[in-house]
């Protein structure tokens, strides 16, 4: 294990060049408040109590989304910087640290990349199979590290259902043995029931290793010639025991030195629907080991707290939106100046507009988070290593891309979710957004593919604020150039007027369940069109990047009864090619339906676990 610390230096320095130049700042810049009435029953300040200037916001999203930053990566360098950027905004505004040991920062730890290491091998004893490392067998990225010795033993599909029956391991003890089975599953079970899906590997790991089985092989369920293996790409989470993914051929040629049927007439039988095929190969014993490094990275989320004076002191509204993007991707930076540049610097300065309200009743803990792009992680860290108890915070404000506001067009209108997830919350964004003249997208659940989402699941109230996708979301043209600064300025100030509502209440927000996905109903414009967008729409919404190296666009929530709903699509699914194109993002699912009007029938091929399905998808017009 090597590991990687990105030189504190950097950090500091950042800090100590800023607070030099934002001494200044601080003096000249705190945010203009206008009518405090000051009326201490009421707590609450007047109308439109917040001038966000929309210069220093938009300062702060040039700073972030610079070239020079190299599009904050979850541990490369840039998002070192930005950290140290946003603590010093932080310090600026008059926070005091809310991290760890006394400092602005909540480091965490996340693996990348990873590399096979020379002791990698797999061997197989009584039988003459050659084997090489790549050729004809490579560990999956989800492997344990470790040597593992064991007598073989086939077991189909490595599966269990419960309707119809079916154990593959019923009549084998796979205790110490190196058990080999088929990926994915047969197409006839398609309606079969089952508590884990038996296609996906994390499911056939449970099962191997609740039997005690030293190590899994797993081979390709299609006879193609190719028989492509998954090249090691090690994602954030290892499995108990070694995995490897091994070649047809080499399998064949080990079933047939021990005299058995060969893998096409055993997948045969199996896919029949014909009950477990699973026998030891006598006298084969399997021999090998899986050895690779894996990169540690640190990484931070950025905490800094406003102490309230009131008599709910102890409690706290959290401001967050996430400070990570995606880095360089394919050697082009990816700045991420909506994505979420905007929302950091709708945090900054919330902080800096709230820290000039006098006597506020509940404190604050503004926070931005890394690792959101890679799956969440520094909200996900955060709610399960607390800075501060979390049944104290009473409230969890996101601002997730605030910065393509467009008030004509329902594309990019103001949308905020979650506003059914605390039973004051609905009345407070009303009335904010009349006072802040917002129209909005109005959804009650929160549970969508953003920072906010952790918090709500761990029993928080918890609001997202959203302008809406575009063309360049996730693509490099999300540049500074295109943000609404006045537009995300006062979204800002927007989220600082709601926060101050909620900061007064006499009772904090009830949590309220609403069990369901947040959707996206975004119609069409005439703009948008123009700038490129699709004029059909497919009822999902990307789920979150990560790295688990596999093809595709991820499924975050699939809209209810839209066109990806009726075609079966489900949440979770890995979109890799639409009408016959290869898809890897927005900007290649806008190229594949950019012909594409209402009506049209689209194949799209997803991924659901290590399934490949093909869903006719009807399109509906924007
Ligand atoms: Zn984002």
């Amino acid at each position: 294990v090597s590991t990687i610390l990105h030189p504190r230096a950097i950090l500091a320095l950042t800090i100590a060049i800023q607070a030099a130049a934002i001494g200044g700042c601080a003096r000249n810049g705190a945010p203009a408040m206008l009518g405090l009435n000051g009326s201490a029953g009421e707590r609450r300040i007047a109308p439109r109590g917040f001038e966000v200037p929309a210069d220093r916001y938009l300062a702060h999203v040039a700073v972030l989304s610079h070239d020079s930053l190299k599009g904050r990566g979850t541990g490369d360098a840039g998002n070192e910087v930005a950290a140290g950027y946003i603590a010093g905004q932080f310090a600026a505004a008059g926070l005091s640290p809310g991290g760890d040991d006394g400092t602005f920062f909540q480091e965490f730890t996340i693996t990348r990349g990873g590399r096979l290491g020379e002791g990698t091998r797999l061997a197989f004893e009584g039988v003459d199979v050659p084997v090489q490392l790549n050729e004809t067998f490579v560990p999956f990225g989800f492997s344990s590290l470790g040597e593992f010795t064991g007598g073989v033993v086939f077991v189909g599909y490595g599966a269990t259902l419960e309707d119809p029956p079916h154990d593959d391991y019923a009549d084998v003890d796979v205790t110490g043995k190196v058990v080999l089975m088929l990926r994915r599953m047969p197409e006839a079970w398609a309606d079969a029931s089952f508590d884990a899906n038996p296609a996906v590997f994390t499911t056939k790991m449970k099962l191997a290793e609740e039997r005690g089985a030293a190590a899994v092989l797993i081979v390709n369920q299609s006879a193609d010639e190719q028989d492509d293996l998954m090249p090691f790409r090690r994602g954030n989470s290892s499995e108990q025991i070694p995995a490897i993914h091994i070649k047809r051929a080499a399998v064949d040629a080990i079933l047939a030195a021990g005299g058995e049927p060969s893998l096409s007439e055993l997948q045969a039988f199996l896919d029949a629907g014909h009950g477990p095929v699973s026998f030891a190969l006598e006298g084969v014993t399997a021999t090998g080991d899986v050895d690779y490094t894996v990169t540690e990275l640190i990484t931070r989320n950025v905490l800094g707290i406003l102490p309230g004076s009131g008599p709910d002191r102890d409690e706290y509204v959290v401001i967050g939106g996430h400070h990570d993007h995606l880095g360089e991707r394919g050697g082009t930076i990816h700045n991420g100046a909506d994505d979420n540049a905007s929302g950091t610097a709708g945090v900054i300065e919330a902080a800096y507009a709230l820290a000039a309200v006098p006597d506020r009743n509940r404190s604050v803990l503004f926070m931005t988070f890394s690792g959101e792009e890679i799956g969440l992680l520094g909200s996900k860290h955060f709610v399960d290593n607390p800075t501060i108890p979390l049944d104290a915070i009473v409230a969890m404000l996101n601002m997730d891309m605030i910065g393509r506001l467009n008030r004509d067009t329902i594309d990019n209108m103001l949308e905020v979710q979650g506003l059914g997830t605390g039973d004051s919350l609905r009345a407070i964004v009303d009335r904010r957004a009349e006072d802040y003249n917002f129209k909005f997208i109005p959804d009650d659940s929160a549970l969508g593919p953003s920072d906010h989402a952790p918090f709500y699941r761990a029993g928080i109230p918890a609001l997202f604020f959203h302008t809406g996708l575009h063309p360049d979301y996730h693509a490099p043209g999300d540049d500074v150039e295109k943000v609404n600064a006045s537009g995300g300025a006062e979204v800002t100030a927007l989220v600082a007027a709601v926060a101050l509502d909620v900061i007064a209440l006499a009772e904090p927000p009830q949590y309220v369940v609403v069990d369901r996905p947040a959707v996206m109903v975004r119609a069409g414009s005439t703009q948008a069109q123009q700038s490129g967008a699709p004029r059909v729409v497919i009822g999902i919404r990307p789920g979150e990047a990560d790295e688990s190296g596999l093809p595709g666009w991820s499924v975050g929530e699939v809209t209810p009864g839209g066109p990806a709903a009726h075609a079966g699509m489900q949440a979770g699914d890995r979109i890799v090619r639409v009408a016959g194109r290869e898809v890897g993002g927005f900007g290649d699912y806008r190229e594949a339906v950019r012909e594409k009007k209402g009506g049209d029938v689209v194949d799209v091929v997803v991924r659901r676990g290590s399934q490949e399905l093909t869903l006719s998808v009807t399109l509906q017009a924007r």
